[in-house]
């Protein structure tokens, strides 16, 4: 058996590995390569490897940093089957169209700021246009989460939760190499144990060979006390002063874990009268493609479900889709919960909100995830005033909350547990998905105190494995 890595090697971007097994080619993700111009630009060199050789592309979860790169596989002339799990395959149908426009509006803006300057634009294509993404779509066979599927001359994986996102899961390959049979499992993105939609990570037996992530696999999280409560706390205070809380939040994932969070509020009856806007057509999707699998959900929010509750729909709730009633709600001066994407607000419906409430001391904007340096999030994050948004300053008068903890992915220490429940060490283990820093770091600590063979490979490199 040999395994290269393609990308997500010594960075967090770009997942993609490819495995030969007795001649059988099954290449693990094709992410897209995020992080600033240079590193976009790296999507448009050809692929290390003949797409055309490929048998089968597997994916563990519909993060484009692990499936944004497909439209170009096939435009490579892949046409094989993407087995991946149900709930993955319906949100890809989303986000790969989503990353389709995004890389049209990217090529316009370009000719725009070209022609501008009156310079050849000429050269300047979209990455792939939605179009492209779409088409892809027919390649895909969705796999219940949990379940297992055979692959033609090669074996079988199985698609075990790891509770990331909606689908999300760790893949156990069992292959048969020229008459042995191997065990190899890819950790994919695993999730924290504390969510509330989404199972915890589910272990697995030790396999002969294990790529992991390590994302976060220098730091754990400060403990940060029951989230539904300081969530309760910021909506019932401005509530008082008749202010709307606005919350900038990634439409899938976040936007549904705060929604489970408001519905466990509002059916304890804390928050009566509360009126709950999910404004991003994406997110609104998103929620849709939630709602129709609740296989994928965790025990207790299942269990909600058989008597009957839908935990992302409760009295209140309104999900927009329509321009124009965003733009009603930018003018409404009513109290209200919005949430909003983008997450850092670099782009869509969330600016606008912005505009029209951070200047208005009755409002609060609740950050309940990670904001990248320089980015609207940050500044607002950070205390700034004023603040610009498209173009024009405005005074910083709204409160602002952080809440802590809603993060997709496991800490250092969630990490570690997952590795001791496979019960044993690996023969060997490949850390991938971490800054550099990050991966040598949780590669050592795993090495020491498993006492593993772990390596950190580098983009481009590859393994023999007997
Ligand atoms: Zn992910």
């Amino acid at each position: 058996m040999r395994i290269e890595f393609h990308g997500a090697a010594r960075e967090v971007t770009g997942s993609c590995h490819l495995v030969d097994c007795g001649g059988v080619r099954i290449l693990l993700d094709c992410g897209m390569i995020q992080g600033g111009r240079e590193r976009h630009e790296r999507n448009r060199e050809p692929f290390p490897f003949d797409p055309r050789t490929l048998d089968c592309v597997i994916l563990s979860h519909a993060h484009i940093d692990h499936s944004g790169r497909l439209p170009l596989l096939r435009k490579a002339g892949y046409h094989g089957p993407i087995v991946t799990t149900a709930p993955t395959a319906q949100l890809l149908e989303i986000m790969l169209a989503d990353s389709g426009r995004i890389q049209e509006e990217d090529a316009r803006w370009t000719i725009r700021r070209l022609e501008k300057r009156k310079k050849d634009t000429s050269w300047v294509t979209a990455l792939y246009t939605e179009e492209d993404a779409i088409a892809v779509l027919d390649q895909l066979v969705p796999v219940p989460l949990g379940g297992t599927h055979t692959l033609p001359r090669a074996g079988t994986v199985t698609f075990v939760p790891a509770g990331h996102i909606l689908g999300a899961a760790t893949i156990d390959l069992r292959l048969d190499d020229e008459g042995t049979s191997r065990r190899l499992v890819f950790s994919g993105d695993l999730g924290v144990q504390g969510a509330r939609l989404l199972p915890r990570p589910q272990s697995v037996d030790c396999p002969d060979y294990l790529i992991m992530e390590s994302t976060y696999g220098d730091r754990d999280r400060a403990n940060e006390g029951d989230r539904t409560e300081r969530l309760f706390d910021i909506i019932q205070r401005t509530m008082r002063r008749k202010g709307k809380v606005i919350i900038p939040a990634f439409a899938v994932g976040r936007t549904q874990e705060v929604l489970t969070r408001i519905n466990d509020l509002v059916e304890a009856g804390r928050l009566p009268d509360a009126r709950v806007y999910v404004d991003s057509p994406m997110a609104v999707a998103a929620t849709r493609a939630f709602a129709l699998h609740p296989e994928a959900y965790s025990r207790p929010v299942r269990e909600l479900m058989e008597d009957g509750d839908a935990p992302l729909y409760f009295e209140g709730l309104e999900l927009v889709s329509r321009v124009e009633d965003s733009m009603a709600l930018n003018e409404s001066r009513r109290p209200a919960v919005i949430i909003s994407a983008s997450g850092m607000c670099t782009a869509g419906r969330i600016k606008h909100h912005l505009k029209h409430s951070i200047t208005n001391s009755r409002n609060t904007v609740v950050f309940v995830g990670y904001q990248a340096s320089g980015s609207l999030g940050q500044v607002i994050q950070a205390g700034t005033n004023p603040i610009r948004i498209f173009g024009e300053w405005y005074p910083l008068n709204a409160r602002v909350e952080t809440i802590e903890g809603f993060s997709a992915h496991a800490d250092r220490r969630e990490l570690l547990e997952w590795f001791a429940s496979l019960g044993d060490a690996p023969t060997r283990t490949f850390v991938v998905h971490g800054e550099e820093a990050v991966s040598l770091h949780f590669a050592d600590t795993l090495a020491k105190q498993f006492n593993a063979p772990v390596t950190v490979p580098k983009r481009g490199q590859h393994f023999e494995l007997s």
